[in-house]
């Protein structure tokens, strides 16, 4: 079976103008030039794709959209289709994000329809589930994470066009994080769901001093980064603890 390289991403979220997101990706590109054992890749605001891509040209760090549409253009005002992504120069997208989810009410099958336009435009699809706290303590992580895979990943799933990130809604932003042996159990009923080589990361509340435990683990292939991808140092330290 093919090695699964870890992939540390940043997600920028709704944060970041012109100067200090351009600030933030020529530190990112700058601190890539290290050697690193870890795929990178950062996730900006649309308005910010086209500047931060050229900040990162060179550099080896990839760029991805926070979203797309499943069309490939038309009347959906405010909308980003998966074929404007491409053209700004991103391989990868995220789809399903909790943000999303519960704010933007998106159902499993809007995410099985993203993760294909992602896939139509020749994108790798980054899909984000996970429980909330209540399903957590209800004792059902495991049905809710594996009910939302089945739900948002379209047949014919091969390890090259998806990476699956396993972010618990409680964690995210919060500074909680599940036990190691919690994040093992789940990535290891993920991993039995999806295509051999799969790439699964965890995220929620990951950092520089946490990350080392967690991309330890054998079942983590990397991390999604929300909060600590927003200063290039943080980011940097999590790649670096890939080893
Ligand atoms: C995220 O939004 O995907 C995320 C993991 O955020 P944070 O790292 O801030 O918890």
């Amino acid at each position: 079976m093919a090695e699964r390289k870890r992939l540390v991403a940043g997600n920028w979220k709704m944060n970041s103008g012109r100067a200090d997101g351009l600030a933030l990706a020529r530190g990112v590109a700058e601190r890539a030039r290290a050697p690193h054992r870890c795929d990178l890749l950062v996730c900006p605001p649309f308005t910010l794709l086209a500047m931060v891509g050229k900040a990162l040209a060179g550099s080896g760090v990839a760029l991805g959209g926070q979203d797309c549409h499943p069309s490939p253009s038309g009347a959906f005002t405010g909308c980003i289709s998966a074929e404007m992504l491409k053209d700004a120069g991103c391989s990868h997208a995220l789809v399903g994000h909790s943000e999303r989810r519960h704010t933007c009410g998106e159902t499993d099958a809007d995410v099985r329809a993203k993760t294909e336009a992602a896939w139509r435009a020749g994108l790798v699809a980054i899909v984000c589930v996970g429980e909330t706290r209540a399903g957590r303590e209800a004792g059902q992580a495991r049905e809710i994470v594996c009910g939302q895979i089945a739900g948002s990943i379209p047949d014919g799933a091969t390890a090259e066009q998806l990476i699956v990130a396993y972010e618990p809604v409680w964690a995210i932003g919060t500074g909680l994080t599940p036990t190691t042996a919690d994040i093992a159990e789940i990535h290891a009923a993920i991993r039995g769901e999806l295509p051999a080589g799969t790439r699964i990361l965890y995220g929620g509340s990951v950092n520089p001093k946490n990350a080392a435990e967690i991309l330890a683990l054998e079942e983590v292939d990397g991390a999604l980064v929300g909060g600590a991808s927003l200063k290039a140092d943080d980011f940097w330290a999590i790649a670096e603890a890939c080893g």
